[in-house]
């Protein structure tokens, strides 16, 4: 993939190609200083191996007037402050952010001071996520795992209609790095008599696309498919850990409910929609299809509604780990071709209702599984239901996730005549459960 060259930053280590974080991207997140015993939570964002300490930005006496205001709303720790304004403020900020770091910039020896090594961080969710809902937005997903369960009729009527959806659960969000304890709960096998209580058996990841709200919409006025990106803040990677055996007993008739919540795991870097720009793409429904209802449709979606995203699942057994052993892939996907539906629709169809969404408000996009068996996003997918295990390099098989296993989501944006971006990596590892 040829890749444009980068504007360049002073931030030497922004310059070095496959960087996540040139200065083309400058996704924003939330961090405390690993000596700061008070753990102050401040607002940061990404340049090389650097973060830019806003709280320290906003001390200078650069302040352009554009800006002052941002400046003021951010420096107070508090993402969702920022995000709540309107789009043209982050413009705003941003080109404000790339005058502060580029190469020859004026402000270089004050903004020096107010850089930080991100190994001297702690990351932290990025913003205060007040609801949480989880889309179902892989037609290869919802057909393969449909097929699990109704072979001859995988797909539910609907699902070509409309963007299939449920209300998640906020709380159990977590930023990457955070362990993950194996949930207990419910569970009954098919030649059970009655159910049990005991540990997961069939613990799951699901490699998703995070979607964060910028500003708000008000209770009972939707946002109409043109107006969706005005609402659309910016993506992070999001494992939406599932317990396979407690959702096959739980999930009718509403749905999945204590297999899901007991943790979700989210990259603490948001990639805003100023930065993935460069990767928006023509987005089409097949011919074969039936075309979105005109609500869901408009000439710019299908000009660049969809992003070229670069998905990819790594997995570190406790073997390998302490045998010294790097990550193994189990896939490779594109986020523009998982994906039934585009961010723009998805938001678009949440509100259609009239139903609020508020600033730092967090959409999942559902398993984004490619359309080749080798791209799925989950284990279920990668074992069909468990009963193929998959076998790794070092000849450890799994159908599901272990204890001590660790688990890797990563996403990057590359594009021709585009400065490669990624958003970081969102990973966990499991621990035992506790009874
Ligand atoms: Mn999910």
């Amino acid at each position: 993939m040829s890749n444009s060259k980068t504007m360049g930053s002073w931030v030497a280590s922004a310059n070095i190609p496959n960087s996540d974080f040139p200065i083309e991207n400058l996704p924003y997140g939330t961090f405390s200083l690993k000596n700061d015993s008070s753990g102050t939570k401040r607002i940061g964002v990404a340049i090389g191996d650097q973060v830019l300490d806003l709280s320290l930005v906003a001390k200078l006496p650069l302040l352009r007037s554009d800006v002052k205001s941002s400046l003021e709303v951010i420096a107070k720790g508090e993402l969702n402050a920022f995000m709540s304004l309107p789009t043209s403020a982050h413009q705003a900020f941003r080109t404000f952010l790339i005058e502060l770091l580029k190469v020859g910039s004026s402000h270089q020896s004050n903004v020096q001071a107010c850089l930080i090594s991100q190994q001297d961080v702690n990351m932290h969710l990025p913003c205060t996520i007040r609801d949480y809902t989880d889309f179902y937005a892989s037609i290869y997903h919802a057909t393969t795992v449909g097929k699990m369960f109704r072979a001859d009729n995988p797909l539910l009527p609907n699902y070509k209609w409309v963007p299939i959806g449920y209300h998640g659960r906020a709380s159990s969000i977590v930023a990457s790095g955070t362990s993950v304890k194996r949930p207990v709960g419910q569970t009954k096998g098919p030649d059970n008599e009655a159910p049990f209580f005991q540990a997961c058996r069939r613990l799951d990841y699901e490699l998703e696309m995070g979607i964060f709200i910028g500003q708000g919409n008000t209770l009972g006025q939707p946002i109409p498919i043109a107006k969706a990106n005005d609402h659309f803040f910016g993506m992070c990677i999001l494992n939406d850990w599932s317990a396979r055996d407690i959702q096959a007993w739980e999930y009718q008739p509403l749905g999945p409910f204590l297999a899901k919540n007991f943790a979700s795991s989210i990259s603490p870097w948001i990639v805003t929609q100023e930065a993935l720009n460069p990767f928006k793409k023509s987005w089409q429904r097949n011919s074969e299809d039936p075309q979105p209802l005109p609500y869901l449709d408009d000439k710019s979606n299908k000009e660049s509604g969809a992003y070229n995203i670069k998905l990819e699942t790594l997995l570190q057994t406790a073997k390998m780990k302490a045998e010294g052993v790097a990550p193994t892939s189990l896939m490779t996907a594109n986020f523009s071709e998982a994906a039934y539906w585009t961010v723009r629709q998805l938001i678009t169809h949440h509100t259609s209702n009239g139903c609020n969404l508020n600033a730092g408000d967090l959409l999942g996009t559902g398993t984004l599984s490619g359309p080749k068996a080798e791209e799925a996003g989950s284990l279920l997918e990668l074992s069909q239901g468990g009963k193929a295990p998959i076998t790794l390099p070092n000849g450890e098989q799994r159908a599901f996730l272990e204890d001590g296993d660790t688990l890797i989501l990563r996403a990057y944006c590359e594009a021709p005549g585009a400065v490669r971006i990624g958003f970081g990596e969102c990973s966990g590892t499991i621990l035992p459960a506790t009874i």
